[in-house]
């Protein structure tokens, strides 16, 4: 990228956008926030330095008119940024079902066929595509790119890809997408950095945040994870529930006369930690706490976790690696010890000193298994594929010798 030349990442939520700006040397400029979409919407913008740019309420017809908190985001970026100096827009995408298996630039044949993904992931994948309809009207000579949090995943053979359901409920779309594949792929690059041997060999990643999943890497690429059809399933997460049984759901539906709207609701924002400890999603809080609901919300996560470590292994036949990843991975130590005990079976030791500090390797050295702590950087991920998409576009090459 040219100096001058900037990188937008944005990251639409149901109630919040988030966005970066990276820029010459692929450096992170700023960061910010669309928030209280909906209620009382706000721009907050931070400097690399982390000095707050801004934080203003905007102005809009309706609190939820993305339209308006969209031109009014670019408006701020361009008059902070310098007019045409946005040379690419990177999106976060949940669903880029099974014809993507990276990242694309949209058109408005790919942004069509992503349309037709929304009944997948309804909550998701509207809020994910709305901004790039609004910039594709307000700002075409820009081009976007969409990285799906499915895409890392397909290289998972079908044998772990496929549900025990009748063929025309699995063509309808009935598979183990998977998710976080983007935190996944900026993983998988950097353990090449931090330990190539571990990278070529097997892997499991563990991304511990508010949504957390695991992955099954063998060589880089992934061949299970813990989230399938929806980023619903697998470990327990801040608020939502991970696996259930699929006769809860029909028992939810049929007997506790819940709608479906309630049931989704409660699966996607009342449950999980949230849910078993009764009063916090928020890790931090459950570990300071001495009510024993926390300390069953913990028990119940790092249960799951190493259970699913056991089961991820046995996908891979083996384990050489774990990689510890997100907000919980990356810094409650007290819960990688607890998984890290109970992964014993498999040869896992960790060195409590290191486990402390967040080192970047922390079993010890009699540890069978190396156990890395290695921060997340998904809308760099992004940044580096709008990048190396949109470069050769003719667009931009008018623009970099211009
Ligand atoms: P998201 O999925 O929203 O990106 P994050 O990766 O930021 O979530 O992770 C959020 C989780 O990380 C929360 O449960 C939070 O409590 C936890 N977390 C962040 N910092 C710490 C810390 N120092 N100790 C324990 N947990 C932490």
């Amino acid at each position: 990228m040219a100096e001058g030349e900037h990188i937008l990442i944005v990251n639409a939520g149901s109630s919040s956008i988030k966005f970066a700006v990276f820029e010459h040397e692929m450096e992170r400029a700023l960061h910010g926030e669309v928030e209280g979409i909906g209620m009382r919407p706000r721009l907050k913008v931070v400097a690399s330095d982390g000095s707050v740019l801004t934080d203003v309420r905007m102005d809009c017809r309706s609190a939820d008119s993305i339209d308006d908190l969209i031109r009014q985001l670019m408006t701020w970026l361009e008059n902070h940024l310098g007019e045409e100096s946005l040379t690419a827009i990177g999106h976060r995408v949940a669903i880029g079902g099974l014809e993507h298996s990276g990242p694309v630039i949209i058109t408005a044949a790919v942004l069509k066929r992503l349309q037709g993904l929304v009944p997948l992931a309804p909550m998701h994948q509207p809020r994910n595509l709305e901004p790039i309809e609004i910039l594709q009207a307000s700002h075409p000579q820009i081009p976007q790119v969409a990285c799906f949090d499915t895409a890392f995943h397909r290289t998972i053979p079908a044998v772990a890809e496929r549900y025990g359901l009748p063929k025309q409920i699995r063509d309808a779309g009935a598979h183990r997408y998977g998710f976080h594949g983007i935190s996944y792929e900026y993983i998988a690059g950097r353990l090449q950095v931090v330990d190539a041997q571990a990278a070529a060999s097997k892997t499991v990643i563990a991304h511990l945040g508010n949504g957390s999943s695991m992955c099954a890497l063998k060589g880089g690429r992934s061949v299970a994870t813990t989230m399938g059809f929806s980023p619903l399933s697998g470990l327990i997460m801040g608020t939502r529930s991970g696996d259930l049984d699929p006769g809860l759901m029909i028992w939810l539906l049929r007997e506790q006369g819940m709608s479906i709207d309630a049931v989704e609701a409660m699966l996607y924002h009342d449950s999980g930690l949230q849910g078993i400890s009764g009063f916090s999603n928020d890790m931090r809080d459950l570990l300071a706490s001495e009510m024993p609901a926390a300390k069953q919300a913990i028990e119940s996560f790092v249960y799951k976790v190493s259970t699913e470590l056991g089961a991820l292994s046995a996908a891979l036949e083996g384990l050489d690696a774990l990689v510890f990843t997100a907000g919980i991975g990356e810094n409650a130590c007290r819960v990688r010890e607890l998984i890290c005990q109970r992964a014993r079976w498999l040869g896992v030791k960790i060195d409590a000193r290191e486990n402390k500090k967040n080192s970047t390797l922390i079993s010890a050295d009699s540890s069978a298994i190396r156990v890395y702590v290695i921060p997340t950087n998904e809308e760099r991920m992004i940044a580096l594929h709008a990048l190396s998409l949109t470069r050769k576009l003719p667009y931009n090459r008018q623009r970099a010798t211009s």
